[in-house]
């Protein structure tokens, strides 16, 4: 039987992702090769950097708006740099939520002058700040749309004239907004999306070619748009796995479909934490991710027994990322109800036994 899978990343895959993606590494379009073996300029190939290109914008509702889509290397981090490089001409703001958000303030810092524009680093990043202004003279404004080890979310889109860019590498394609709101928006395929060794980067043109510096021709985002995403081997692998997560989100009815499973999986873990006295939730209620719940037991001295109780039942991946501690259950779109409801109820089980 299959683990109930919440690692929080690389993370879980759609079963019959895994299977056609399987079937491909063997014998690719019955080409009797496998997706591995042949050229990435073959029409084959090509035919899927192309589909995976237009059904990430079709997804997000961007076809036909001035927006292009990329699948490169280098991981989310890579486009901590990459975004400053493209972009950061003289001062760029950045909401401080987190680990991820941390590490793209360092990376900006090298290209020109960072502006904090608010964080939550004063009570270990468990909420999201609001009321901070944005200055009007921002080359941009990063944001990180999910804080996958803190478990918090932002709910509302920032309110501001200048570009947004957003790292939305673990809730891209769970929960409907506005994409059109944002200027480059990127996310590491291996939470949401896919195996590792691909992201996702959604750019809008217009953004691009306004910094003077030279920009190196693999960091350049002009050149990888002007190459469809081919300027080099793109990672085959992690492109048409993702391309196939893709095809199974728009059967199930696009991003609209999932954010409602998405949203009853949350509810059902955090009406557990909110009822249950052996649990407290790390997050502030009002920015709770509905990917990644937060929580910790308020006994330590129940570890054992609720770790081994969740052994026994086929439960994988729930533990804290160290910063926080605790426990945490990442609810990515592949992640069935019913496994929920497992985790659910050894909670609700532990709560009977102490
Ligand atoms: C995991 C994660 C990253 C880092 O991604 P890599 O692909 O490992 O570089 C960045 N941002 C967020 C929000 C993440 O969850």
């Amino acid at each position: 039987m299959k683990k109930h899978n919440f690692s929080a990343g690389p993370s879980i895959l759609p079963q019959e992702v895994l299977k056609q993606a399987s079937d491909a590494v063997l014998n690719f379009n019955n080409l009797n090769l496998s997706l591995l073996e042949i050229s990435h300029r073959s029409k084959d190939f090509v035919d899927v950097m192309e589909e995976a290109r237009e059904l990430a914008l079709e997804l997000m509702g961007l076809e036909g708006k001035g927006y292009k889509a990329l699948f490169l290397q280098g991981g989310a981090s890579m486009q901590f740099v990459m975004a400053a490089y493209n972009l950061l001409e003289n001062k760029a703001g950045y909401l401080n939520t987190g680990t991820w958000s941390d590490k793209a303030i360092k990376e900006a810092k090298l290209f020109g002058e960072v502006v904090e524009v608010a964080s939550s680093k004063d009570k270990n990043f468990n909420y999201i700040p609001k009321n901070y202004s944005v200055p009007s003279d921002l080359d941009y404004l990063h944001v990180t749309t999910n804080n996958t080890i803190f478990g918090t979310q932002l709910k509302e889109i920032p309110q501001t004239d200048v570009p947004l860019i957003a790292d939305m590498s673990s809730d891209i394609f769970s929960r409907n907004i506005d994409f059109s709101k944002f200027g480059i928006i990127y996310a590491g395929a291996q939470k949401n999306m896919g195996p590792a060794g691909t992201t996702l980067v959604v750019i809008k043109e217009d953004l691009l070619g306004k910094v003077t510096r030279q920009i190196p021709n693999m960091l350049d985002y002009a050149q990888h748009v002007s190459k469809g995403s081919m300027y080099n081997t793109p990672p085959v692998f992690a492109v048409y796995t993702s391309l196939l997560t893709m095809r199974w989100l728009k059967s199930k009815g696009g991003i609209s479909a999932i954010e409602e499973e998405n949203e009853k999986k949350a509810t059902l873990i955090y009406s557990e934490i909110d009822l249950n006295p052996l649990f407290t939730g790390f997050a502030a209620k009002e920015d709770r991710s509905i990917m990644n719940a937060t929580f910790n037991l308020s006994e330590d001295n129940l570890k054992e027994t609720f770790d081994a109780m969740v052994k026994e039942a086929g439960i994988s991946g729930v533990n804290g990322h160290r910063s926080v501690g605790g426990y945490r259950a990442s609810m990515y779109n592949a992640l069935p109800l019913k496994s929920v409801g497992v985790l659910v109820d050894v909670m609700s089980e532990l709560e009977r036994k102490a």
